[in-house]
């Protein structure tokens, strides 16, 4: 199912654009958690990072790496965050595969409430077993 994206790549609705080869666009997010908030999205359709075919989504990170360092050079940005939230439980709200590139700012506050949890004694080995034993 198309999303908002789709019609962004067509050139049906506006963006700002950064960056575009014939891979993917980027462009500024709408709603930015830091100015220059950047978004690289395959023109191709995928559901999330998960369903993108290997290839491209190879593409996207190297040319989330590019976009970071143009921040880093332009927006004088002490460090960037790369995020993609993949499926509803995630986060995801644009089911239309998009990595996040965050400029970020000493003492910003972006994702300060984030809360990390700890282990109990045995738990750690199980999962970690677990998740190898799926990879396929
Ligand atoms: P996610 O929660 O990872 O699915 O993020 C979707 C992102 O798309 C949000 O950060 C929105 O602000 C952004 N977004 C939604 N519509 C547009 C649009 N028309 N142009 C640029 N960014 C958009």
């Amino acid at each position: 199912m198309s999303t908002i994206f789709s019609k962004i790549i067509a050139g049906e609705l506006p963006c700002f654009k950064v960056y575009e080869d014939e891979i993917v666009l980027a462009f500024l997010d709408i709603n930015p958690i830091n100015p220059g908030h950047t978004l690289v999205v395959p023109k191709k359709e995928f559901i999330d990072g998960i369903e993108t075919d290997p290839d491209i989504l190879a593409h996207i990170i190297k040319v989330g790496q590019k976009i970071a360092q143009a921040q880093k050079a332009a927006l004088r940005c002490g460090g960037v965050n790369f995020l993609m939230s993949n499926g509803a439980a995630a986060g995801q709200e644009v089911f239309h595969t998009h990595l996040h590139i965050i400029p970020r700012h000493e003492g910003d506050g972006v994702f300060n409430s984030v809360a990390h949890d700890k282990y109990q004694n045995g738990e750690a080995g199980g999962l970690a077993a677990a998740i190898t034993q799926a990879i396929i």
